[in-house]
């Protein structure tokens, strides 16, 4: 599989039906899912990797690290609705089944404690429950060596500190326009674009 058609295969999945405002449900787009899932690929962060994605969704993040090699994925969520969809997605996966290649957990990113090689998250950003991006960041670097997360370019300075002072560095950083479609009422733009960039960290001591 390539880029290209990872992106393809991503366009294809089931969306968020009713995006709830509190869990700030901004799915990441199949082409910036795609683009950052591949250069994790070629990095060698995925093959044969276990991996968490935190904050799971629909599964766009995961499920691309299952096609793309990973030996097996956790997906953590909390809404029930979004399993709901994140199922019908890994459904549309050949030969990738659970427990062997992924298992879905269904809680608060709170409770997360599995030791995996790789974290994916797209978290909420903190902008409704204040803090919601913290305790996925607290998460990840307890649990995970190598860590792509997103995150509002104006959180920056909070994130950059908060690496630095968990012992991990900031090794690569992507920026991308993220569209937040008009599917909430307190948006009021029909598509507001806010800059979200992603970070791969990694433990210094690795
Ligand atoms: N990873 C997906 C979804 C990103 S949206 C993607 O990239 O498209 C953020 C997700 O985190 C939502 O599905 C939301 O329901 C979930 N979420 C929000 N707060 C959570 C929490 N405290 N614990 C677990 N999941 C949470």
């Amino acid at each position: 599989m390539r880029q290209k058609q990872l992106g393809i295969f991503l366009s294809k999945l089931k969306q968020f039906k009713d995006p709830k405002a509190w869990a700030e449900q901004h799915p990441t787009e199949p082409d910036i899912a795609a683009e950052v899932l591949w250069f994790a690929y070629m990095n060698r962060d995925l093959e044969d990797k276990v991996v968490a994605d935190l904050g799971a969704g629909t599964g766009v993040l995961g499920i691309s690290a299952l096609l793309l090699g990973a030996k097996k994925v956790y997906f953590l969520e909390k809404d029930p609705d979004a399993i709901k969809i994140l199922k019908e997605n890994l459904d549309l996966l050949e030969n990738i089944e659970t427990p062997t290649h992924y298992e879905i957990i269904q809680a608060d990113v709170l409770s997360f404690d599995v030791k995996v090689d790789l974290i994916l998250e797209n978290p909420p950003f903190g902008t409704k429950e204040t803090h919601a991006d913290r305790d996925f960041l607290e998460k990840a670097v307890r649990y995970g060596d190598i860590i792509y997360t997103f995150h509002k370019q104006e959180t920056s300075e909070f994130v950059e500190k908060f690496i630095i002072k968990h012992g991990f560095k900031a090794t690569h950083h992507f920026d991308f326009a993220f569209p937040l479609k008009n599917t909430m009422p307190h948006h009021k733009k029909r598509i507001q674009r806010i800059k979200v960039g992603c970070w791969r960290i990694q433990r210094i001591n690795l």
